[in-house]
């Protein structure tokens, strides 16, 4: 029976409760069993919260997530709760307050039973640049699960969890779902606010879903998404109810595959599952072109250059005054600043910080920052001008599966390189979703990404949805 209900979809599991089959104190009581058997080995979480869950689960009375648990990435505020964002800097840190999208998933019912592991500031592909030590991936304990969100991408690949949160600036939601053989969606630009997400690249970061199953991705979309009067970058569009929505058929959808996805490194294994993947959909009748997105191959410059500058502005506030960690010994002003920051980051952020301040200092501002956000319009426009003429845009999610612990530690660029398909999403503020499209002769997962247009989610979700229920992709769960 646990292993059933560890298994089951949220939509499923939310049926159950409502029919009065299993109480949430039950629900809590399974998930918190497989916590227990399986967290020591992952390392998933930065903070469990499973006594609250136990107290919040006698209180819930219904709503679109009655009952259901969900991870939350540990850079999004839970009001009581530690959010350290994989920091030292934060390490003791209580939120004060409930970001906006933790207090609409609590309105509607869902439980919080803890806070993901992440790289620190959500600056990383790997979760290794957490003060907290790595998550394993689920498949495989000596890989990476993906970063920066990998905390939340193995916790649903190991059934602790039915659904968690996300950040994705440049790939964090979908790169980790990828290499943990989940489904994970950015949504639009705009579309999930920010409020109580702790800024890394503000005009790039955004919250989003990860779930076994797409309608579990859709919902919690639907939960979270909407205007916010305390985010000013958060749209005021419809939220629509993508639960059923994306239930269509993708008969005759046209998709477009960029040629220079070939150009980037792409492994073998992952060509292979990607073109047998893409032989899939034509058979469901989605019609494939070759397209051209010239400027792609500027997507990391210009991500490190942007994503860099917001950064060392983003991150000034840590300076041992307002909140956070404080050095213990210094004799003035500046030298507390210095050598708080200088405690408190970790290598991945201070180099961060150093090159955003070098990008945008005087004399360097134009050469590089300008220059990157010209050719961020101009990628825009590429975006623009093919979907004039598909409806979806399809590629690997990454060019390889998981890698090894420590394999891109010591070169940050070829650790950068693993995002070359996810960043130019972000940078165009596109929605899209990595599902998982088959698995290596090693037993490692595979994704696949699929863009659409700004704010159609819908299209993008009903791919994933249809390919489902053709694969059973949510049967592909890793041994542990
Ligand atoms: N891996 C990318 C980076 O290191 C993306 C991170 C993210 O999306 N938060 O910046």
């Amino acid at each position: 029976m646990a292993n059933e209900i560890i298994k089951l979809s949220a939509v499923r599991l939310r049926e159950e409760i409502e029919k009065g089959n299993i109480s949430p104190t039950e629900v809590v009581e399974t998930f918190a069993k497989r916590i227990q058997q399986v967290e020591g080995k992952i390392k998933a979480f930065v903070t469990l919260t499973v006594e609250q869950a136990y107290e919040n689960a006698k209180k819930v009375k219904g709503g679109k997530l009655f009952g259901i648990p969900i991870a939350v990435k540990d850079n999004i505020l839970t009001y009581g709760v530690k959010t350290t964002c994989g920091s030292k800097m934060l390490e003791n840190f209580i939120a004060p307050y409930d970001a906006t999208v933790s207090e609409r998933i609590k309105k509607e019912g869902a439980i919080i039973i803890g806070k993901t592991n992440m790289d620190e500031f959500a600056m990383g592909s790997s979760t290794e640049f957490s003060a907290f030590g790595p998550t394993k991936n689920p498949w495989d304990l000596e890989r990476v699960p993906g970063g920066s969100s990998g905390g939340s991408a193995a916790a649903v690949a190991s059934l602790m969890s039915p659904l968690s949160l996300g950040s994705d600036t440049g790939g964090s939601i979908r790169q980790p779902a990828a290499f943990c053989g989940v489904i994970g969606l950015k949504p639009t630009y705009g579309r999930v606010s920010r409020y109580g997400l702790v800024a890394f690249a503000s005009s790039l970061d955004q919250i989003g879903p990860f779930g076994r199953y797409t309608e579990d991705v859709a919902l919690l979309l639907e939960v979270i998404s909407g205007k916010d009067p305390k985010d000013s970058t958060c749209a005021d569009k419809p939220v629509l109810n993508f639960v059923e929505e994306i239930k269509k058929p993708i008969k005759g959808l046209k998709a477009g595959i960029p040629k220079e996805i070939f150009e980037f490194g792409l492994s073998n294994e992952v060509k292979e599952i990607f073109e047998n993947w893409i032989e899939k959909l034509k058979a469901e009748g989605i019609e494939i072109k070759t397209i051209e997105i010239p400027m792609l191959k500027y997507a990391i410059p210009i991500y490190y250059v942007i994503a860099t500058s917001e950064a060392s502005s983003n991150l000034a506030r840590y300076d041992g005054v307002r909140y956070g960690y404080r050095t213990s010994k210094y004799k003035d002003l500046t030298e507390m600043y210095t050598k708080t920051r200088d405690e408190g980051f970790g290598p991945e952020v201070k180099r961060r910080i150093m090159l955003g301040t070098f990008a945008l200092s005087t004399g360097y501002y134009d050469a590089y920052y300008l220059k990157a956000k010209k050719i961020q319009r101009l990628l825009y426009e590429d975006f623009a001008r093919v979907f004039k003429e598909v409806d979806i845009i399809i590629t690997p999610t990454t060019p390889t599966p998981a890698f090894k612990f420590g394999e891109k530690m010591s070169n940050p660029i070829d650790m950068y390189l693993s995002d070359i398909f996810t960043v130019s999403v972000n940078l165009a503020g596109l929605p899209a979703v990595s599902v998982p499209i088959g698995l290596t002769a090693n037993n490692l997962p595979v994704g696949g990404q699929v863009i659409g247009r700004p704010w159609d989610e819908t299209t993008i979700l009903t791919v994933s949805y249809n390919w489902e229920r053709i694969s059973q992709f949510p049967d592909w769960v890793p041994d542990l």
